[in-house]
């Protein structure tokens, strides 16, 4: 049964730019798991660049609350 056209979010996969519709796609907003799986690969290449030790700071502060 064909919706309202408007209704059909059509977009454009981040991945490789080819235009897809949201609905009845499993690996939006990519156009097809091959494209999700190659940009996830990159954000864990950008996740590992970026890490800096800024998480044992917020445990330390933590251990730092005064117990009275
Ligand atoms: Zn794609």
């Amino acid at each position: 049964m064909i919706k309202d056209l408007t209704d059909a979010k059509i977009f454009k996969c981040p991945r490789c730019g080819k235009p897809i519709s949201f609905e009845g796609n499993p690996y939006r907003p990519f156009c097809s798991k091959k494209c999700k799986m190659m940009d996830l690969a990159a954000w864990f290449r950008e996740e590992y660049q970026i890490s800096s030790p800024m998480e044992p700071e917020d445990e330390l502060f933590e251990l730092e609350v005064p117990k009275d």
